[in-house]
């Protein structure tokens, strides 16, 4: 019992509704005659960073009514009997989330789902009130989920002053001297390196310090 939910290195479910009810007959059980029912629920997860369609199946008893949501308990655990992740769709991959509202061919209102791919491929889910409610959550996690992946590849880029000075040319901004933050002297911008010494005090001058106070004039 008590199979995790695969997820990915540093992945955090956010917040999950279940979706429909699966249940299937025992062929066996029939023959046996003990009521025997194999019966699940499939839930829509959603993780800081993706959306997770879950299925989770049970062997039951034929008491199943009593079986509730929380059993994917509601503190964040990765627990969930018998489930295995049947479509996975990456947050940085999706580029809107909508519902519509409609009705189907017997008259009753039915909410839908809409997951549109940036690689034009779209999704419709037929979707409770419930997994309904997932959609700013999902929306708020793809903002997160973007920033982060931004953080993450803008601190892989080699700050050296050779592109601080492009970087400050493309925003308007020649810079040829900077101003020692420590005694004032005035110093060449070094061509390379990310590190530079004051020749008048040896103070440390980083290119990524000479960014920041610099960038500070592009936006305003
Ligand atoms: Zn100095």
């Amino acid at each position: 019992m008590g199979e995790s939910l695969p997820l990915q290195e540093g992945e955090k479910p956010i917040a999950w509704h279940w979706k429909q009810w699966l249940t299937t007959w025992d062929k066996i059980s029939i023959w046996r005659k003990t009521p025997i029912i194999v019966v699940g629920k499939a839930w829509l997860v959603v993780t800081n960073q993706r959306i997770l369609q879950v299925e989770g199946r049970f062997i039951h008893p034929f008491e199943v009514r009593s079986w509730k949501d929380d059993s994917f308990n509601q503190n964040g655990s990765r627990t969930l009997s018998g489930c295995q992740v049947t479509a996975a769709y990456s947050l940085e991959d999706i580029s809107s989330v909508h519902e519509t509202h409609g009705k189907n061919v017997a008259g009753a209102l039915v909410g839908t789902l809409h997951i549109q791919m940036k690689s034009a491929d779209s999704l419709s889910i037929s979707a409770n009130p419930g997994v309904l409610s997932l959609v700013p959550i999902i929306n708020e996690a793809m903002v997160k989920r973007k920033s982060l992946l931004q953080r993450q590849q803008a601190k892989n880029v080699v700050i050296d002053f050779s592109w601080v000075k492009e970087y400050l040319n493309k925003g308007g901004i020649v810079l040829t001297t900077i101003k020692c933050p420590q005694c004032g002297a005035s110093i060449d911008l070094p061509k390379e390196g990310s590190t530079t010494k004051c020749g008048y005090c040896r103070a440390s001058i980083h290119a990524q310090d000479v960014l920041e106070r610099f960038t500070g004039l592009i936006k305003s």
